[in-house]
């Protein structure tokens, strides 16, 4: 049997509607761009959702639309997605790591206040893998330093935090709809918000700072005239090829999380008496969306040497699972080992050494849409079979 990571899912409904934008001949941001973002804010429950071209481009709207500028900080968890870090580059910011805690994957929280600066303006707080942050401490310390909050929520569809579904908690939230991601365009993302305000100022931002898009400009009274730019924008919009594809998944919305959780529940159910394999955090305030299945080679000895040793049986561990046919990756990587960020910050991997470890010992492994019982129960199989420790 071969088992990859992830496989993308679509029905065949879904693949027909990409014929429709198609067929009208309107391809960019326009009817069911709209469609979508209204579909969005309804799920997530908030007031606007702005399409974009990526989550990364959704992040870098965000700090730009708060008034992140060059010279300023902002505070990003060391084990993410780098593009989480990234975009604080690309606005000539700098990045102030903060490590994670080592059960949930996400920022600790007990370690951000005293990383804040005077330059520090935003923070940017992971939904990793479909596990929200700890968002109330997260509130209250924004609101103490007067710091804006970017949820990076690229992997929060489905995911709650004390039963409000991410994405409405910070000044904006950023969403993936790559196709490792539980709902894909492709390429694409979404920002929501409820700041009315600030998501005018971000639909300018994604149309080259256009005060009307070309949509309502048309429809409009005097669709012969352009509109001004106030702003030197970007173009960060979303065809309506994509935007019909996401729409047409969301009205599958509930049963695709269902699905996610439901294998989710069963590899918990058979590898929770494991005591070498630390499972996905959950409890009664959060509700997982399971975008992947972080695990990790538990240890308590962090020195170096045990790290380097426990990266190496990881390692063999992959491998053995790869020539059974199943595959694996790290969960994600950790930000500050990677070059540009070790050599700009002159950062060591043990800085932040739950993040080194995440990045050393973590392993996800498969689980997607349209997974068969025949594929968990194997992967059940041989992970329950072959310790890495025998
Ligand atoms: C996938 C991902 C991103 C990037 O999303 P894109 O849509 O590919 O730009 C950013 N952050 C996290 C945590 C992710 O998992």
């Amino acid at each position: 049997m071969k088992i990859p990571i992830a496989r993308t899912y679509l029905t065949e409904e879904e693949i027909q509607s990409v014929q429709e934008p198609l067929r009208t001949g309107w391809l960019v941001q326009g009817p069911y761009v709209k469609e979508f973002e209204e579909k969005w804010s309804n799920f997530v429950g908030v007031q606007n959702s702005i399409a974009v071209t990526s989550c990364t481009s959704a992040l870098h709207l965000s700090l730009a639309a708060t008034g992140f500028k060059a010279g300023d900080t902002a505070i990003v968890p060391a084990f993410t997605w780098i593009s989480t870090a990234n975009v604080v580059e690309h606005l000539g910011g700098s990045v102030i790591f903060c490590d994670i805690d080592p059960v949930t994957f996400n920022i600790d929280v007990k370690q951000i206040e005293e990383k804040i600066l005077p330059t520090t303006k935003a923070i940017l707080p992971v939904h990793l893998f479909g596990l929200s942050a700890d968002m109330d401490p997260i509130a209250e310390i924004a609101n103490a330093h007067n710091l804006s909050i970017i949820e990076d929520a690229a992997c929060g569809f489905g995911s709650r935090y004390k039963g409000k579904h991410v994405g409405a908690l910070g000044n904006t939230g950023c969403f993936s709809f790559h196709p490792r991601k539980s709902i894909t365009t492709g390429e694409g993302g979404m920002i929501t918000t409820n700041d009315d305000k600030l998501a005018s100022k971000l639909r300018e931002l994604r149309d080259h700072g256009a005060g009307m898009s070309d949509l309502q400009r048309h429809l409009g009274p005097k669709p012969f005239l352009l509109s001004d730019h106030k702003e030197a924008g970007y173009n960060q919009r979303m065809t309506d090829i994509q935007a019909v594809l996401g729409s047409s998944q969301m009205n599958r919305a509930k049963e695709i999380i269902d699905e996610r959780r439901k294998i989710a529940s069963k590899y918990n159910e058979a590898f929770k008496s494991l005591d070498w394999l630390q499972i996905p955090f959950f409890s009664d305030d959060y509700d997982h969306g399971y975008q992947s299945y972080p695990c990790m080679i538990k240890t308590e000895d962090y020195s170096k040497k045990n790290i380097e040793s426990m990266n190496l049986k990881r390692n063999n561990w992959m491998e053995m699972l790869q020539d059974h046919g199943i595959s694996t990756r790290p969960a994600t990587h950790s930000v500050h080992m990677l070059t540009y960020y070790k050599e700009k910050y002159l950062l060591n991997s043990q800085d932040y050494i739950n993040s080194y470890i995440a990045n050393e010992c973590s392993i996800s492994l498969p689980l997607f849409n349209g997974m068969t019982e025949e594929e968990s129960d194997y992967v059940i199989d041989i992970v329950t079979s072959n310790n890495p420790f025998k």
